[in-house]
């Protein structure tokens, strides 16, 4: 690899759609390659389609790339450099490396202007893909322009490369068949060649090219709203594809910027895997104090908040049996839709047939919460689980533990599914457990 010279990598998206997961993980390599060598990392909208490209796409794509700590050192924009191709199609005419010419035979009215290829032989060495050789005969005199003002693709890419000193070109696989087109341009323009590195593509878990119709695939800055968190992002797409070569599989922007390898990047596609991208998500959320994860939350709850029902302390109590169930912020959402935290705040509804456990009566459910009731009200320590758990342990054992324990935790959440009774004991605090069993016991003797 060619270290002397400065590295000056470029990110050149078309902003004609919402930017995607692929693009990020496109620019994240460009970023971290460029950072590692001390160079430059630039942004170049390539927005010459005037149908589909949109200022808001290509805002999208800044926003993006800003929320997930990728700062470029230069941006420039096609459309606004309409003349510099201008005259790099006329320079290619008046050496004889392009011709005005009749469209084609459907269409002899719209002229175009075509590249005289010189029918030769291409080789480059890609640094992901390893030797690579291309006979360009069989591209004919292809199409750079429709006419002096409207450049095509690889046109303003060769002239914009090589005025940019772009030192490596790293995109996508779907490109390399462009790569031989752009090479003949550029010798022809005397531009200097840059290094090449064709990244594998993001394959989708269902097998095939990922793309938008994946139902996991959302425009990437939406994940911001799901409560995925930048580094984590980050995190999940420089490890597709690419590792550093040992166990680590948490890694923050600097380690990667410090030990990213493009000779590492493997060559086939890398699989996206939503379930690691959650996983990952949830160590950098265990490095949140539990503070920084209540403001985390804040958002959801700002509704409930609202009303009477809600208590701050109740909420500082949950925080923790929030937490350790949340990958991401839908999780939260989820908890909160399917009603899993609304018995924190108020009595639940009790449904009688329901807290009886399995393996008992009526009769025993009753007799069991007396007994609950009486030892929690004659407890006198510190009202934590454990010390709790410790009061009620005995009777619980004696009686079978799930003839007293099914039906005190449903007394106290009214659900099949919670959290232990012991843990919804504290977290309810004594007087308002009391109250919830007093509750339930009402409704099984109605
Ligand atoms: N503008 C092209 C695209 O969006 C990429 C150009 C390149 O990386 O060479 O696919």
């Amino acid at each position: 690899m060619n270290t002397e010279k400065k590295v000056i990598t470029r990110m050149a998206p078309s902003p004609t759609g919402k930017f995607h997961i692929g693009g990020v993980r496109t620019a994240l390599f460009n970023y971290l390659f460029a950072k590692h060598h001390n160079g430059t990392f630039i942004i170049r909208s390539e927005d010459t389609d005037k149908e589909r490209s949109k200022p808001e796409y290509e805002e999208n794509m800044l926003d993006t790339l800003e929320w997930l700590g990728m700062k470029h050192d230069a941006f420039y924009r096609q459309s606004e450099r309409t003349e510099i191709y201008q005259e790099h199609i006329k320079k290619l005419i008046d050496s004889s490396n392009a011709y005005e010419a009749e469209a084609s035979k459907d269409n002899p009215d719209m002229p175009v202007i075509r590249f005289k290829n010189p029918n030769k032989i291409v080789k480059f060495t890609d640094l992901i893909l390893g030797d690579i050789e291309f006979d360009t005969t069989e591209l004919g005199d292809f199409v750079i322009a429709r006419n002096i003002e409207t450049p095509i693709y690889h046109l303003t890419v060769v002239v914009d490369d090589g005025l940019m000193e772009i030192s490596h070109i790293l995109r996508g696989q779907e490109h390399i068949n462009n790569t031989p087109r752009q090479i003949l341009i550029l010798e022809a323009l005397g531009f200097e060649r840059p290094e090449y590195a064709h990244i594998p593509l993001i394959m989708s878990p269902r097998g095939g090219k990922l793309s938008k119709r994946d139902p996991e695939v959302i425009p990437a800055y939406e994940y911001k709203d799901q409560g995925i968190l930048p580094e984590a992002l980050v995190n999940f797409l420089a490890f597709i594809g690419w590792n550093p070569g040992d166990e680590r599989e948490i890694m923050s922007m600097d380690e990667l910027i410090a030990d990213f390898d493009i000779s590492k990047v493997q060559k086939s596609g890398g699989a996206f895997n939503i379930d690691k991208m959650h996983w990952i998500n949830k160590q950098y959320l265990n490095e949140f104090s539990d503070t920084e994860f209540a403001e985390y939350i804040a958002p959801l709850f700002t509704e409930l908040k609202s009303t009477p029902i809600y208590d701050e302390s109740v909420m500082q109590k949950i925080i923790p049996i929030i937490r350790e169930r949340t990958n991401y912020l839908i999780d939260v959402q989820d908890m909160i839709t399917d009603g899993e935290l609304d018995y924190y705040f108020a009595q639940p509804e009790i449904d009688t047939e329901k807290i009886i456990w399995k393996k008992d009566v009526k009769e025993g459910t009753i007799r069991h919460l007396e007994e609950a009731h009486e030892l929690i009200s004659n407890f006198n320590g510190e009202f934590t689980a454990d010390l709790v758990k410790e009061s009620l342990w005995i009777y619980a054992e004696e009686v079978g533990k799930g003839n007293l324990l099914w039906p005190l935790r449903y007394a106290l959440s009214g659900r099949d599914k919670s959290p232990d009774p012991f843990t919804l004991l504290a977290t309810l605090g004594k007087k308002t457990s009391l109250e919830r069993i007093t509750f339930a016991l009402s409704e099984l003797n109605k």
